[in-house]
């Protein structure tokens, strides 16, 4: 497919992002060019947010607060039922535009429209499930009653790798717990979310409910929503620097904060791993999104007696994968997000190379124009090399070998994040043993997939604060009220 063809695919005017959307109305503007990373053309362009624009985007938050917090749970809940229906029934439309802004494979856009939905879908469910806690005193001198009532005005800042399904996975439950939302997406992927905000808009989502802007000054513009006091929430998903920064200036007003940040997930496959599952699930958690995801495997584990075939058996396996566009149909790994991106990836290789890594497939940057890094495979890699221990962030496979259950832990656990790992074993007790010796907030057993809108998605030591999705995530927009009652 030429650009061409997939741009008139994306425009479907009834998805084209206008400006600025503040308290239900489009505000034209430009300032921040969109570029195809296949290409490193621009596609579009939106608009540049300032203080004053951030500061009316709180206004409409605050104008819209009391009703949409005051409107039913049944009702809310029907609302994101509804969005749900229309991010699925343009589900096309909205994979081509992540595809054509991010540069991932369609099938993986596709895939995370149909994630993303799901959280309006599982937040519609939970809206209507809100409860509380009723206990006596062990004193018997009164009860316990709490009750959860909606934080506040959100700040919602996103990442730029998925998205679609990091807004949503914010703004589903925001919504169910009756907050109302600013989002902030990132400059690299705007549209999408601009896309998305059109259909909350015909799904019924009340003006000022959800306003999302675009910006060139994200610290500035954040700094003075965080220190407006109606503002109460902020839920951030990007790197740790920029997580580390915002709880800073979240500290300064008390904001609570929850956090989704950077990850260097583990893959630790045993000799007694049933090889074949244990390949198909390494190319699902390295290769998904070209390796641009926060729980992409960083660094594979496997033991000295499956070791070389384990190597041979990725290797074959990307060299089949075919590179091009993300919008092109039967591309399987698209480019980068920036040139920055594949800068780095080269600076990660190039070091493990010079201190003894071998790559079997790969491991050079590619000529030409678009951000495209190939799939590469590398070999006995040092364990304190670089890229052990910084987010890759690309489709780079470092292959590292051990001996024992215990090395395996102790590699594994040697990083400051905490966010996701992978274990493969046909002992399932062994599997869950070393599951639990891993510091992390997830751990896929067996399985190169772990993200699903039901379960607690969320990291330990420097990956993040709290958890998104599943029962609980609902509970990071509410704010715990205890009744202290004599009867
Ligand atoms: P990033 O550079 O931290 O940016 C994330 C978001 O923060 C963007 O919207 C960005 O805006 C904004 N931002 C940057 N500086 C800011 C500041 N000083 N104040 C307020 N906002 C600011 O991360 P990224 O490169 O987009 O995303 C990749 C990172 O996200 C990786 O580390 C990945 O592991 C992590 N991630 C984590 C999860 C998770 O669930 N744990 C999921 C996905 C990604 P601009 O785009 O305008 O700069």
């Amino acid at each position: 497919m030429t650009l061409d063809t997939a741009f008139t695919g994306y425009a479907n005017p009834s998805l084209h992002a206008q400006g600025l959307y503040i308290g239900g109305k489009w505000e034209a503007g430009q300032g921040i060019p969109v570029l195809d990373p296949s290409t490193g053309n621009t596609l579009a362009e939106v608009p540049d947010a300032s203080i004053d624009d951030a500061m009316r985007a709180v206004d409409a938050a605050e104008a819209a607060a009391s009703e949409w917090r005051g409107t039913p749970p049944r009702q809310r809940s029907e609302i994101l039922r509804r969005w749900f229906t229309l991010m699925t029934d343009h589900a096309e439309e909205l994979a081509l535009l992540i595809s054509l802004e991010n540069g991932k494979a369609l099938t993986d856009a596709r895939g995370e429209v149909a994630y993303a939905a799901e959280f309006f879908r599982w937040y519609a469910e939970e809206a209507t499930r809100i409860g509380g806690e009723f206990r006596h005193t062990p004193s018997g001198a009164h009860n316990i009653l709490v009750d959860h009532e909606p934080i506040g005005i959100a700040v919602l800042i996103t990442p730029w790798n998925f998205p679609a399904a990091m807004a949503t996975r914010k703004i589903g439950p925001a919504l169910a717990a009756g907050c109302t939302v600013i989002l902030k997406p990132a400059s690299e992927t705007p549209l999408t979310a601009y896309a998305m905000a059109r259909l909350g808009a015909e799904a019924g989502v009340p003006e000022g409910v959800v306003n999302v802007l675009t910006t060139t000054t994200p610290g500035p513009v954040t700094s003075a929503m965080l220190a407006d006091p109606r503002v109460r929430k902020l839920s951030f998903t990007g790197s740790t620097g920029v997580g580390r920064t915002l709880l800073a200036e979240a500290s300064k007003s008390v904001v609570s904060c929850s956090m989704e940040l950077g990850g260097n997930a583990p893959f630790v496959v045993f000799d007694d791993a049933d090889l074949e599952a244990a390949l198909d699930g390494a190319m699902v958690a390295k290769m998904r999104n070209g390796g641009e995801a926060c729980t992409a495997a960083n660094r594979f584990y496997v033991q000295s007696g499956i070791h070389d075939a384990f190597v041979e058996g990725l290797t074959t396996r990307m060299a089949k994968l075919k590179l091009g566009a993300g919008y092109a149909p039967d591309t399987q790994c698209g480019p980068m997000i920036t040139i920055n991106a594949v800068e780095k990836i080269d600076r990660l290789v190039s070091e493990a190379k010079s201190r003894g890594a071998r790559a079997t497939i790969g491991g050079d940057p590619m000529p030409g124009s678009g951000y495209y890094y190939p799939p590469t495979v590398l070999e006995n890699v040092p364990t304190d090399a670089a890229l052990a221990h910084e987010e890759i962030f690309g489709p780079v496979a470092a292959v590292y070998r051990f001996e024992s259950e215990e090395d395996a832990i102790t590699l594994a656990n040697d990083t400051e994040y905490g966010l996701a790992a992978y274990v493969y074993s046909r002992d399932i007790m062994r599997a869950m043993r070393v599951g639990r010796g891993i510091e992390t907030g997830m751990i896929g057993i067996n399985r190169g997939l772990m993200s699903d809108p039901a379960a607690p998605f969320g990291g330990t030591k420097q990956s993040g604060l709290g958890r998104e999705g599943g029962v609980t995530g609902i509970l990071e927009f509410m704010e715990p009220k205890y009744f202290a009652v004599e009867f």
